[in-house]
């Protein structure tokens, strides 16, 4: 069985490299030497997942939380934990330090399996006294950590590892774990999300293993594997000649647009085959006809079918044709006219009480892609004919069609642009008529041009209001991506544009992913997105990013996306040379 500390020192050489080669091939190695099940954990674990994707509760514990269970196990000393925390480098290393001032250090004992099993228990913690008994559980597995195991236990806990290891270098490991080109890999990663599942499938310890094909694992012509449950899938064909599954269907990870700054950089990005279609400000849906049922998945795979009857009872004629829809939600008000996206966010994720909620706040569904129908995957078929396919199923079923064009020429081009800013849409959406569907990529096939300066960042820290904002976190410090490093690099502050009651939510949520606090201002793990507006963006040396943005407000608080998708720093500083480049026609 392999030991958690062996995969803690694993997790300290990653910390020490900065080449991501290197990184892969230390994780690669590593996975390859654990059994299947340790090793799923063990990648999980490495990109700060606590728990398998397919388990629905959360862990719900702060870094607070953790901090106070680990104090309990350290006798009095003389350092504050102001001190420690302040020398740190990071939480994960803190906790470490903490624990160091223990008498002796445990010898490590804790298997990878032991620590899922009880992060698993954790989460499953309901009803009366689940606090005290969420803190009884951590403070008996952290009793039993070294101080080395004790830091990263936590680090897995906040989901922050701070060693390079993003969920895209993972795949790279796992090709070297299995001794597969990365393509591979990354093509299954599409189709199934589960980093766990993946290392299950192509580890080199599989009974009979030899070639595993991608496979979401209910492709048919899959069969189960009754060693390892795990379906095999012998011939590693394109997946678009696969058939999909008859049984309960998984989501496909939504492709992603790259931004555009304008109509004219969208025809010089994709030639001059092109569609234009509205952007609609609402929550991106992914619908799959099964004769289980008809299941929706949001933009961030959960199945929200429950909140939705609607969408359902709209795919009832089409149900025979299994197909699956990629398409938007909005909500309405009574004249069908758009509302704002919060108004949606009200049907979302709701269970209870939906007859009414459904009668008070309607909802309107647009297609704009499909997927699969028939039982075969079109994610390998042009979007030219996966649109018309669209289009018919469409039709014979009533469902609405996003607002769509294919311009002759720019001028018409601008035209749409402008008529879909009159009626107080986003922008457009450019799509290459010759694009494939690539399931979580932010390709070249589809651009978005919107029309306000807005960027979708990430909270990382927030500052106690004062005044009329007494007792809530209100100030918010903002951030980008940074791809390379997996961090986020804060580029502004804002305290506008949310309602009290707004306030008020962003207060306990941002409460319950509090990491630390000193001096009025409370960090917290970077998880919640924001949509801000701006008027520009400056140079600036306050931040190490070296820009700032000038009179940011938030928009909306984006829960339908994650942070791995927010705007990164590559789009902060295109969307900073594009300011600097006026049009001619401005000019005095
Ligand atoms: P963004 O959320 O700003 O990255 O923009 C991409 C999102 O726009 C997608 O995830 C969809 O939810 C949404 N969207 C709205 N209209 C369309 C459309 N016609 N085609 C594709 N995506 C759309």
């Amino acid at each position: 069985m392999a030991s958690f500390y062996d995969f803690a020192l694993v997790c300290q050489s990653l910390g020490q490299t900065s080449s991501r080669l290197q990184i892969a091939q230390l994780a690669g190695d590593f996975l390859a030497r654990l059994e299947i099940g340790e090793a799923a954990i063990a990648a999980r674990f490495m990109v700060g997942r606590p728990l398998p994707q397919t388990q629905e509760k959360r862990l719900q514990v702060s870094g607070r939380a953790i901090w106070r269970v680990v104090a309990e196990l350290v006798p009095d000393h003389s350092e504050s934990g102001e001190e420690i925390f302040a020398a740190a480098v990071d939480f994960g290393e803190a906790i470490e330090v903490l624990l160091r001032l223990r008498a002796t250090d445990p010898p490590p004992r804790l298997t990878l399996g032991e620590v899922a099993q009880d992060l698993v228990e954790v989460a499953g913690i309901e009803g009366p006294h689940s606090r005290r008994r969420k803190f009884e559980l951590l403070r008996a597995l952290f009793a039993r950590a070294s101080a080395l195991e004790g830091k990263y236990l936590a680090k897995i806990l906040i989901r922050e590892m701070r060693h390079g290891m993003s969920e895209g270098l993972m795949l790279e490991a796992i090709a070297r774990m299995a001794g597969r080109p990365v393509s591979e890999i990354r093509r299954a990663h599409m189709l199934d999300t589960d980093l766990g599942q993946i290392v299950s499938q192509f580890h080199p310890g599989r009974a009979g293993a030899e070639p595993v094909a991608p496979t979401t694992g209910e492709l048919a012509g899959t069969s189960t594997d009754a060693a390892q449950g795990v379906p095999v899938q012998t011939d590693p064909a394109s997946l678009a000649s696969y058939t999909l599954p008859s049984s309960r269907p998984k989501p496909i990870r939504p492709m992603l647009a790259a931004p555009a700054a304008s109509v004219t950089a969208a025809f010089a990005i994709l030639g001059e085959s092109l569609a234009l279609e509205y952007k609609l400000d609402g929550a991106r849906v992914q619908i799959h006809c099964a004769p289980s049922g008809v299941h929706i998945f949001s933009r961030r795979m959960n199945d929200i079918s429950p909140s939705l009857p609607e969408v359902a009872e709209m795919m009832a004629p089409l149900r025979e044709r299994r197909p699956i829809f990629d398409g938007e939600v909005i909500a309405v008000g009574m004249r069908g006219e758009a509302l704002a996206f919060q108004e949606l966010m009200r049907r979302f994720g709701r269970v209870r009480g939906i007859e009414q909620v459904r009668a008070e706040q309607p909802i309107r569904l647009f297609v704009f892609d499909l997927l699969g129908v028939d039982g075969d995957l079109l994610i390998d078929t042009a979007y030219r004919e996966r649109y018309q396919r669209l289009a018919e199923l469409a039709t014979r079923a009533g469902l609405e069609l996003a607002p769509r064009i294919i311009p002759d020429s720019v001028e018409q081009a601008h035209e749409f642009y402008s008529r879909a800013i009159g009626a107080g849409y986003e922008g457009l959406m450019a799509k290459a008529l010759s694009s494939l569907y690539t399931p979580g990529a932010r390709g070249r096939g589809w651009l978005k041009i919107k029309n306000a300066r807005t960027l979708d960042l990430v909270i990382v820290a927030a500052d106690w209001g004062y005044g009329r904002r007494h007792g809530w976190l209100s100030n918010y410090h903002l951030a980008v991506r940074d791809p390379a490093t997996g961090q986020f690099v804060m580029v502004g502050k804002t305290f506008k544009g949310l309602t009290d009651a707004d306030f008020e939510e962003m207060t306990r949520r941002l409460q319950a992913i509090k990491v630390a606090e000193r001096a009025g201002t409370v960090f917290v793990r970077p998880e919640i997105v924001v949509e801000v507006a701006y008027s520009d963006i400056q140079r600036s040396p306050r931040y190490a990013v070296g820009m700032a943005l000038r009179f940011a407000r938030i928009l909306h608080i984006r829960t339908d996306k994650p942070a791995e998708e927010a705007d990164t720093v590559d789009t902060l500083a295109a969307e900073f040379e594009r300011q600097l480049v006026k049009p001619l026609d401005s000019r005095p």
